[in-house]
């Protein structure tokens, strides 16, 4: 098969995220890629805007990343990890309890993380069922919230972009609090959450756990809210009797300027789901943590924890991870990450004045524009791979995620593409003549 041929087969078999299974949206056939650059097979060189949804921190083709698959390739690729347990899982395990906030403890490690959410709150059941509590089986969430594919994930997502309409036989009926509306430079008064603490007055008994995305809700809306509002959610579940969830799966490993969203506010939560950059983009791996109290009191009723998937811990994702985050700690991240936020401020700002955009905002290594009108998909992926850069929009909001290696002229094409594309859609240039 040639390269046309294999594109047409991939459009009549290969199902991709989110388009339709029978007309999909198109998708560019990638060679190779490394560093910032994606090279597609017509040998078209992109700049890399998205680090593959928010995992390739250090880029692509990393020599040490590389280095670290290979060494653990020759020990072994995988084993079971009921009954048995290796060293790189150990290494990670210590690694990230030595640098998430503290008091967490335990490490549960898993394949994705959609899976990750649904042992959070699986953990949080088991935890109030230990307590003789059944009653406390909702979950509360925020509006805009994003946390996976799977059922319980779901449930916790947005209802209306959520899909939940879609499954409402199926899903779970969770309760919403707003979002949060004071941004992340903006102070935040009670009334921002007066609505959210009558839903933990009049709701607690049966709520299990809030969770909540730290600081930045991603994609359901790539919305950035004040630490002070999470402080206050923190404080709301102390009070009523209700664990937390923090779902740092996008935030995770720099991406805020923090290495947790969580230190932004200074605090902890009881439960914690990590993933995407924690292999560095390499491979899929995600991790739920909990503390001892959750612990002691699942363990105390005599129960085991009741999940354990195929490829838990597995070797090569963990020496991978291992690998990666040590990369990280070990590079200059801070200034990195804060070099990109100025960039991306003093480019995309003027954006602002453009009478299509809605709003700028800018937080570490993450810049959105959010558009009035929803963008063509099909025009505007075009219109950037034109332009050199990979970049994919979603609904109203063309945002930039780079990987944190990003130099100053990469991350200049970017921004000037997204500037062109706007002015472009502004213009009402936005035709797609080849879609
Ligand atoms: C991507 C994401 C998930 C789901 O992770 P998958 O690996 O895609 O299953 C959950 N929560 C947040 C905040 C995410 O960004």
């Amino acid at each position: 098969m040639d390269f046309d041929e294999s594109l047409r087969w991939d459009r009549r078999h290969l199902i991709h995220p989110y388009t339709s299974m029978t007309a999909p949206l198109p998708a560019y056939l990638v060679r190779n890629a490394s560093g910032c650059r994606l090279y597609l097979q017509d040998g078209t060189e992109l700049v890399d805007g998205m680090s593959s949804w928010w995992a390739a921190i250090h880029g692509y083709n990393h020599p040490v990343l590389n280095e670290a698959v290979s060494a653990q390739i020759q020990q072994m690729s995988h084993v079971m990890f009921g009954g048995l347990t290796h060293m790189p899982a150990i290494e990670l395990g210590r690694q990230l309890l030595q640098i998430c906030p503290s008091g967490l403890s335990k490490i549960f490690f898993c394949d994705s993380g959609s899976v990750a959410v649904e042992a959070a709150i699986k953990m949080a059941l088991q935890y109030w069922q230990a307590r003789s509590r059944p009653d406390k089986h909702r979950m509360i969430s925020l509006r805009q919230a994003y946390h996976g594919d799977t059922f319980a994930a779901m449930s916790v997502c947005d209802p209306v972009t959520g899909m939940h309409s879609l499954f409402s036989g199926t899903l779970k009926q969770q309760l919403f609090a707003p979002a949060p509306d004071c941004r992340f430079d903006e102070i935040c008064l009670s009334e921002h959450l007066a609505e959210t603490v009558h839903l933990f007055e009049s709701h607690h008994t049966e709520i299990a756990a809030l969770i909540v995305e730290p600081i930045v809700q991603g994609a359901g809306g790539m919305r950035f809210y004040s630490p002070a509002y999470l402080q206050q959610l923190r404080r709301l579940c102390d009070e009523f009797g209700v664990l937390m969830i923090v779902d740092e799966i996008a935030t995770g490993f720099g991406r805020t300027g923090k290495l947790f969203a969580c230190e932004h506010a200074g605090i902890s939560p009881d439960i914690m789901c990590l993933g995407k950059a924690l292999t560095g983009g390499y491979m899929t791996l995600a991790a739920t943590l909990t503390n001892d109290t959750v612990a002691d009191t699942i363990g105390g009723a005599g129960l085991p924890f009741m999940h354990g998937p195929t490829f838990m811990a597995n070797p090569l994702a963990c020496a991978t991870a291992c690998a990666s985050v040590e990369l990280l700690l070990n590079s200059p991240w801070q200034q990195r990450v804060a070099n990109i936020q100025q960039t991306l401020t003093e480019q995309l700002f003027v954006c602002r004045r453009s009478p299509a955009v809605a709003d700028v905002r800018v937080l570490g290594a993450i810049g959105v524009v959010e558009m009035k009108k929803a963008v063509d998909m099909c025009w505007v992926q075009q219109r950037f791979v034109e332009l050199g850069v990979w970049i994919r929009p979603f609904g109203r909001l063309i945002y930039l995620m780079p990987p944190f290696i990003i130099s100053k002229a990469e991350l200049y094409r970017l921004t000037a593409a997204v500037i062109s594309v706007v002015r472009e859609i502004e213009n009402q240039e936005a035709r797609n003549p080849g879609c």
